[in-house]
């Protein structure tokens, strides 16, 4: 339902009548403007406010009103409050999805005076949200996803929770056999002095991984807030920075994200108050876990046909139609038939799009190979100076992140364009030395032995380290590697929807580039909203720039 003004006594009442319902439809979605953060705040004290009139009285009566049924409301009503007012941080000019109920009920804040969010309360009326004419009928809710990385499994748990029944297809032996498998992954926004595209959609995909991550995995083991250190190194391409108003007016709000980083830190940091590291595979597991989705491995599709609908035509005219369907095939067997098909594949989409395509055009989507080195902090010599959270900057380093092994240390990576090799390499080891010394000058000299690079006896950085060349290629180093294979597309960003020049139901999520722990499923999202008509997650200008058609290859 579209609210118009932020009316947050009416929004619980709503959410509190839709968790007694058991005819509930499965995702409850209110649209709601505020001028700015400011009167977010104030709309919550107004709710806390109504509430409170409701409270049962202190004393002999309250054990007998705690159980009756404005006492109960009282008592739900004011816990759905607390759950708003705990996500209403970082309420920057933009629009805002909380989340609720495991995602099933959101609300959507437009923040600020862009004319796109009164055209939105208009094309979201209350009611039913109705999936848009040109995807075709919604009777057969059936899918195959073709890849089960973070795009894939993420992808898959929207659809799922939306009721469709979802099978996906993986050539690993393994959920996450792919760029997804990486040990461990940081996620921070991206920040810009224009606040450009890219910014904002980083700041949304943080807001929704920061949720999925606190609903299905295990903070400490499988993820931990710990804010992020980013350092705006000489020589990086991007120049970073934040908008001036981040320093002036909206500074109070913007501090929620990023700020500069406080003394002892060097002068070119920053601090990402949300960052985070996670350990991608757990959470492609927990995502997969839904009894609508079906996972198989092994199973390496190399083409898709497109049956069109039809009847049986029999002689008597009892004809049942049936719908067009989507066939997954390998070596012309078919893997799976659904209604509609997403590509998941990191850098196996592209080829697949090809087989489907009636020109033999897709996305333009490039490999680019990454590697991280990385050891037991059991391991590492006495007094190792480590820093209190992850730092990023160009390349990042993590410690203490578990494993099956015990707590490890990690840095990297590498950022090899146009080769798709996953061996582990030992110049690659020495690349992410030659990173981690620009970063942590201190912890690179402690920790160079065991990349290989001679260090010096005084205890100061070698020459090698300090101007990150790459010496004694062939010295012994003890690190361990792990090397996988992102893709990316020229203009960065990644490639959602509709596949172009295919028939109708083929779908693409893919080519997260550098940032799909941030992105990848706030991409998913934005896929599953598209199908069923609901409202976007993020502004449509946003999801247009990820858009499929946005360009294609012919080869
Ligand atoms: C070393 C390294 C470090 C990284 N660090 C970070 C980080 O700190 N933060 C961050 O946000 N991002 C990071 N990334 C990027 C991030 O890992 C990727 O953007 C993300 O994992 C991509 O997910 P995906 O699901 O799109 O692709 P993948 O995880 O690659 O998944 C694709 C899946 O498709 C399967 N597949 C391929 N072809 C076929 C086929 N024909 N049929 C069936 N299955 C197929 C593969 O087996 C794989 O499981 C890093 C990447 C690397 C390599």
């Amino acid at each position: 339902m579209a609210q118009g003004d932020l009316n947050l006594p009416a929004f619980l009442a709503t959410w509190h009548a839709w968790t007694l319902d058991p005819q509930r439809p499965t995702h409850l979605h209110v649209l709601a403007l505020s001028h700015n953060a400011a009167s977010v705040h104030a709309a919550c004290r107004v709710a806390r406010t109504t509430i409170a009139a409701y409270a049962p009285p202190i004393g002999l009566a309250s054990a007998i009103a705690t159980h009756s049924s404005s006492g109960q409301a009282f008592h739900a009503l004011a816990d759905l409050l607390q759950q708003v007012t705990d996500q209403c941080w970082g309420l920057l000019p933009g629009m805002h999805r909380l989340r609720f109920a495991h995602g099933h009920v959101t609300l959507t804040l437009c923040v600020g005076d862009s004319p796109e969010y009164a055209a939105l309360m208009r094309q979201h009326p209350t009611g039913p949200c109705l999936p848009p004419a040109d995807l075709g009928s919604e009777t057969a809710r059936t899918v195959t996803v073709i890849g089960s990385g973070i795009s894939g499994a993420g992808t898959a748990r929207a659809l799922a929770e939306r009721g469709w029944q979802v099978t996906v297809l993986d050539a690993g032996s393994t959920p996450a056999a792919g760029a997804s498998g990486v040990p461990v992954g940081v996620i921070a926004p991206h920040t810009s002095h224009d606040d450009s595209t890219v910014s904002r959609l980083t700041r949304a995909g943080v807001r929704l991984m920061r949720h999925t991550l606190q609903t299905w995995l295990n903070e400490g083991n499988d993820w931990v807030s710990t804010g992020v250190l980013e350092r705006r190194l000489p020589g990086k391409t991007r120049r970073g920075g934040v908008p001036l108003s981040w320093l002036n007016e909206l500074a109070e709000v913007a501090q929620d994200w990023t700020h500069k980083a406080p003394h002892p830190a060097p002068d070119d940091a920053y601090w990402h108050a949300k960052g985070a590291w996670l350990r991608p595979a757990q959470l492609v597991r927990a995502l997969l876990d839904h009894p609508n989705i079906r996972w198989q491995g092994h199973a390496k599709p190399d083409a898709l046909k497109y049956v069109a609908s039809h009847s049986n035509g029999t002689a008597l005219g009892d004809e049942t139609p049936f719908p067009a369907t989507w066939q997954v095939l390998q070596a012309g067997t078919v893997l799976a038939e659904a209604c509609r098909v997403v590509i998941a594949a990191g850098p196996g989409s592209a080829a697949l799009v090809a087989s489907a395509t009636t020109d033999g055009s897709s996305p333009l989507i490039n490999p680019v190979r990454g590697q991280i080195s990385w050891g037991l902090m059991a391991d590492l010599p006495h007094g190792t100076p480590l820093p209190a959270s992850p730092v990023n900057g160009n390349g990042a380093f993590v410690h203490s992140v578990s494993t099956d092994e015990g707590p490890a240390w990690f840095v990297g990576s590498t950022f090899d364009r146009l080769n798709d090799q996953p061996d582990v390499l030992a110049d690659d080891h020495q690349e992410n030395h030659s990173r981690l010394a620009a970063l942590l000058p201190d912890t690179a000299h402690v920790l160079a032995p065991l990349f290989g690079v001679p260090n010096t006896a005084q205890g100061e950085p070698t020459h090698a380290v300090a101007n990150g060349l790459k010496t004694a290629p062939d010295a012994p180093y003890t690190v361990r590697g792990w090397a996988g294979i992102r893709c990316g597309t020229p203009d960065r960003f990644p490639v959602v929807g509709a596949v172009p020049h295919a028939p109708e139901g083929l779908w693409i999520n893919a080519a997260m580039g550098s940032r799909g722990l941030t992105l990848a499923l706030l991409c998913g999202e934005i896929l599953a909203a598209r199908w069923q008509g609901e409202p976007l997650p993020v502004e449509a200008k946003m999801a247009k720039a990820m858009d499929a058609a946005r360009f294609t290859f012919k080869p």
